[in-house]
């Protein structure tokens, strides 16, 4: 009797305890991948894992090399010895040899893929950093950049689709550079106000109808390209596009000043894009030079246009490429929050270099400042991060993260491959790459309310949408009222529903 008692007892407790939730079982799943060291499994599951969105992606940096040799052939273009782009006419005699050359010479191909990336660079005399290197592929293709928008969007968007992002940031020179033509016209004036009538008078409204109706053809092309309006569209018509426009922060004051004006405009007047983002190597001579001022650039614009968001390249330093001074005595990333106005930073890598990191990461976990880290490409062409990026040390702190590919051409990499990073090097569970991947999208620069009940709290969808279970459509129709006034909460909603998906096939 006292045996069945507890027979009884044992199946009631099994029969109660209820089987786990499936994001329980898709954690479980991916930690016995990890501790069987199961290489094939990990690749299906990042695979297949939805991304949200890449909020760290720069155009002509995300272009593959392949790619910019095709148009250089296409646009008659030769490559002179040191790989880099020049227009016709080509003389091998004289080291000018056909772009062709580079699509029917195999050896010569792979030098030109080697000088326009980062793949196998081993240091040579005049090549001697990877990170000089890489910065300066981007003068070599220079030349074709701005006339092949649309080839080079239909690439990236479709990378994205495949890999199961719905949400791409993508950062380029909106004005394909007449704004730093138009200030390198203008006298430098101290006073802001002066300057931006100035630039006005000079022909500032031009540029932004210009760049308006370039970013138009380069959408036009894009969608041709992909066949968004036939009846096999490829995926990445799917993926939901902003731009963010880029200031090259090397170039002397009057054209920074202009490169920003040209940014507030153009967002100001068009939805597309989405914010403004200083660019080019922090290290060099007037990035430092000119920090404080072109903060204070920002926080003038910001005044004038509030409503324009803020993502800002920001502590890229580091011990080799800077004097610890640079890195000790000026806040970078505090300064380029609290006085540049930034909600999201890229990079963020000298936190721990900054005065009181400590205080700096509270703020940032307080004021949901995210960091969009592009693990890859800190490993590849950061000497002092390699196999140390600063992930782990925001993640303790709550601060927000997303992963980002940054450059996924030139580190010749993509956002699974970033992900693989995280889970790879830095042992990220299940539950955190999808908070992750939950904070790309609510702090994606991208209109209307948030799905969720509030920041970084991904435990409570918001009034009407709660309790809803994650489906294609909402069952409740003020649900899905509530999703057709907002950009942003459709997004996360279509990833909540993804994220179901995903988690119905891990079964263990
Ligand atoms: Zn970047």
């Amino acid at each position: 009797m006292k045996t069945l008692a507890i027979i009884l007892l044992i199946a009631f407790a099994t029969a109660a305890t209820p089987p786990p939730p499936p994001a329980a079982r898709t954690a479980a799943y991916l930690e016995a991948i990890r501790r069987d060291g199961d290489p094939t499994r990990l690749t299906e599951f990042l695979d297949a894992m939805p991304k949200g969105g890449d909020l760290h992606h720069h155009l002509s940096g995300a272009v593959y090399a392949e790619s910019y040799i095709n148009y250089a052939a296409e646009d008659g273009d030769c490559f002179d010895a040191t790989f880099t782009i020049v227009p016709p006419p080509c003389d091998p005699a004289q080291g000018r040899s056909p772009a062709t050359r580079a699509q029917t010479d195999y050896g010569y191909r792979n030098l030109t893929i080697d000088a326009l990336s980062a793949r196998n660079f081993a240091p040579t005399t005049g090549d001697t950093s990877i990170l000089v290197h890489f910065f300066k592929t981007f003068f070599k293709f220079d030349l074709v950049v701005n006339k092949h928008w649309g080839e080079e969007l239909a690439e990236v968007v479709h990378r994205a689709a495949i890999q199961h992002e719905i949400y791409l940031e993508t950062i380029l020179g909106v004005d394909k550079g007449a704004a730093i033509e138009l200030g390198s016209k203008l006298a430098w004036n101290d006073n802001f106000d002066t300057m931006r009538a100035a630039l006005d008078a000079a022909g500032m409204p031009h540029v932004v109808a210009q760049a308006r109706r370039d970013l138009d053809a380069g959408e036009r092309d894009m969608r041709s390209i992909l066949h968004c309006e036939g009846p096999t569209p490829d995926p990445g018509c799917g993926v939901t596009l902003r731009y963010q426009h880029f200031v090259l922060r090397a170039f002397p004051k009057a054209q920074a000043f202009a490169q920003m004006q040209a940014g507030f405009e153009i967002a100001d007047a068009d939805p597309r894009v989405v914010s403004i983002n200083p660019v080019q190597p922090q290290e060099d001579y007037i990035p430092l030079k000119d920090f404080e001022l072109q903060l204070r650039m920002f926080a003038y614009f910001h005044k004038l246009y509030p409503k324009i968001h803020l993502s800002m390249h920001a502590g890229e330093l580091f011990l080799g490429v800077a004097p610890p001074e640079d890195m000790h005595d000026v806040a970078h990333i505090r300064d380029t929050i609290d006085v540049g106005h930034a909600e999201r930073i890229g990079h963020g890598l000298d936190v721990l270099s900054e005065p009181d990191p400590q205080g700096l990461l509270a703020e940032m976990a307080r004021k949901h400042i995210l960091v969009e880290d592009p693990i890859f490409i800190h490993e590849l062409i950061g000497p002092g991060v390699v196999g140390g990026d600063v992930l782990p040390i925001y993640l303790a702190a709550h601060v927000p993260v997303s992963l980002a590919t940054d450059d996924e051409g030139g580190a010749r990499s993509d956002l699974t491959q970033t992900f693989r990073r995280a889970v790879e090097g830095y042992h990220i569970s299940y539950p955190t790459l999808k908070t992750m991947v939950r904070d790309s999208l609510q702090h994606a620069f991208v209109s209307g309310a948030d799905l969720w009940a509030g920041p970084e709290a991904f435990t409570a969808m918001t009034g009407a949408c709660a309790d809803q279970p994650a489906a294609d459509v909402p069952a409740l129709a003020a649900c899905r009222k509530f999703l057709a006034t907002s950009e942003k909460a459709t997004l996360e909603w279509r990833e909540e529903a993804a994220f179901a998906r995903f988690e119905s096939r891990f079964k263990m």
